[in-house]
C-alpha cells in the first residue's frame, strides 16, 4: 500500500471540517480533506440557523428564508415571540456545503470525495477511495471533523454516552411559520418541528439520550404530523444521531470539532454553528498553539447549561412536562430570552 505524506488531515467535509480548512489554508498550511460521500452537504439536517450566529460566517444570499416570529406550542400554551430582526433562518445543507468547499478550495485546500477513512492510527489512517487503491495517510495534525459517530473519536478511546436521534422529513410545499412543538406525549423532553425552506419544509423530530428511541419517535412524529395533516408515510425519512457528549477538542496534534466533539446542544439539536465555530478555533490554535479558545469554552457553558434541563428532566419526567410549561411562559414574558436557547455565546 502506497504511504502518502501530508501536513494537515482533516476527515469530514461538513461544516466543521470545511471551516477549519479554510482557516489553516489561508495560513498557508497544506491541508487535505478527505470525505466519504460523493456530494458535501448531504447531511441528514432540519437547516436551522441561529441568525446572530451563522450570519457573520455565510453571505446572506445563502440564506433560504429568515423568520422574525418563532411560533412555540406546547399542550397548554401557544406562543409567538417577535424580534426586529430575524431570530433563526433556514439555509439548504448542499448549498452550504458547495459554498464551504469552494471557499476552502480557494484558500488552497485540496478536497478529495468519495473517500472513506476506515482505520485512524494515530496520525496514521487507511483511505478507501473509489477512483484510487486503499492508501495510508500520515500527517503532523489529525482533524476529526467525521460528525456524530466519528472514527477519529473512537481512535481517542473517547466514548459517546449523550447522543440522541433526529429524524427530518423534508417535504414539498410552502409553509409561513417556523413552529417548535413541545409535546410531551410525541417526542418527550424533546421536540417536534415544522421548518419552512425556499419550496420546501423540514418537519421532523429530536430527543435526547435515553428519553425515546428513533423508532418510537418517528412512529410518534408520524402519527403527530398525520393529525396535522402531513402524511408523512409518502415521503422520505432521513435519520441520524446528534452528539453532545463533550470531552474535549485537543489531543496532542490530534483535534475534534463540531459533532465528533460532541459540541451540538442536547436540548435543541443545534450543531452547524458549534461546528464551524469550532472548526475555525481549531485551526487558529494549529496555527498558534497560544490562540484564545474563549469561544469553544464559551459553547460548552452554555451547552452544559442545556445538559442541566435535560438531566433534570430525565431524573424526574413527570415534572419535566411542567418544567416545559414554565420554560414557554418565562419564554412568552421575556424572562428567559429565546436567544439563550441558542449556542451562540
Ligand atoms: C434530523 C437532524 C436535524 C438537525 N437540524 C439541525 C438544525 O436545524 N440546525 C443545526 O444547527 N443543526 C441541526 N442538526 C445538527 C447538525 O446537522 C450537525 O450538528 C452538524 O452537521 C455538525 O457538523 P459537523 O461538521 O461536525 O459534522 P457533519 O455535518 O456530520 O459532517 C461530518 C462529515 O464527515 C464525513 N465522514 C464521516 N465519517 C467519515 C469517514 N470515516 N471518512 C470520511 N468522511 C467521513 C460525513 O460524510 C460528513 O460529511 C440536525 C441533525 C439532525 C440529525
Amino acid at each position: 500500500m502506497n504511504t502518502l505524506q501530508t501536513d494537515i488531515l482533516i476527515v469530514g467535509a461538513g461544516p466543521g471540517g470545511l471551516a477549519c480548512a479554510k482557516l489553516l489554508a489561508e495560513n498557508g498550511r497544506k491541508v487535505l480533506v478527505v470525505e466519504r460521500n460523493k456530494t458535501i452537504g448531504s447531511k441528514v439536517c432540519a437547516g436551522g440557523i441561529t441568525w446572530d450566529g451563522l450570519i457573520n460566517h455565510v453571505p446572506e444570499r445563502l440564506i433560504e428564508r429568515g423568520f422574525k416570529k418563532q411560533y412555540i406550542f406546547s399542550n397548554a400554551q401557544k406562543i409567538v415571540i417577535r424580534e426586529k430582526n430575524p431570530i433563526i433562518a433556514t439555509i439548504n445543507r448542499k448549498t452550504l456545503g458547495r459554498w464551504m468547499a469552494e471557499q476552502a478550495v480557494r484558500a488552497g485546500a485540496e478536497i478529495i470525495t468519495n473517500s472513506r477513512v476506515s482505520a485512524v492510527n494515530g496520525l496514521r489512517i487507511t483511505l478507501h477511495s473509489n477512483q484510487l487503491q486503499s492508501r495510508e495517510i500520515t500527517c503532523t495534525h489529525l482533524v476529526g471533523a467525521d460528525g456524530a459517530a466519528s472514527l477519529v473519536r473512537r481512535s481517542l478511546n473517547i466514548p459517546v454516552r449523550n447522543i440522541g436521534p433526529g429524524i427530518t422529513y423534508q417535504v414539498n410545499g410552502s409553509r409561513e411559520q417556523m413552529e417548535w412543538h413541545l409535546n410531551g406525549r410525541a417526542f418527550g423532553y424533546g421536540y417536534g418541528w415544522v421548518f419552512p425552506h425556499r419550496d420546501t419544509f423540514s418537519i421532523g423530530a429530536y430527543s435526547p439520550q435515553g428519553n425515546m428511541g428513533a423508532q418510537e419517535l418517528k412512529k410518534n412524529l408520524i402519527r403527530w404530523a398525520a393529525e396535522r395533516g402531513y402524511d408523512l408515510q409518502q415521503e422520505q425519512c432521513r435519520a441520524a444521531m446528534i452528539n453532545y457528549d463533550y470531552r474535549g477538542y485537543e489531543f496532542e496534534n490530534r483535534w475534534l470539532v463540531g459533532d465528533a466533539a460532541g459540541l451540538a446542544s442536547g436540548l435543541t439539536g443545534e450543531g452547524i454553528y458549534p461546528a464551524i465555530v469550532s472548526g475555525e478555533t481549531v485551526a487558529r490554535r494549529i496555527l498558534d498553539p497560544a490562540a484564545s479558545d474563549a469561544a469553544i469554552r464559551g459553547m460548552v457553558k452554555k451547552q452544559q447549561m442545556h445538559h442541566r434541563v435535560i438531566k433534570l428532566s430525565a431524573r424526574h419526567p413527570a415534572f419535566s412536562f411542567m418544567l416545559m410549561e414554565v420554560l414557554i411562559m418565562l419564554l412568552r414574558l421575556r424572562v428567559v430570552p429565546f436567544r439563550s436557547l441558542e449556542m451562540t455565546s
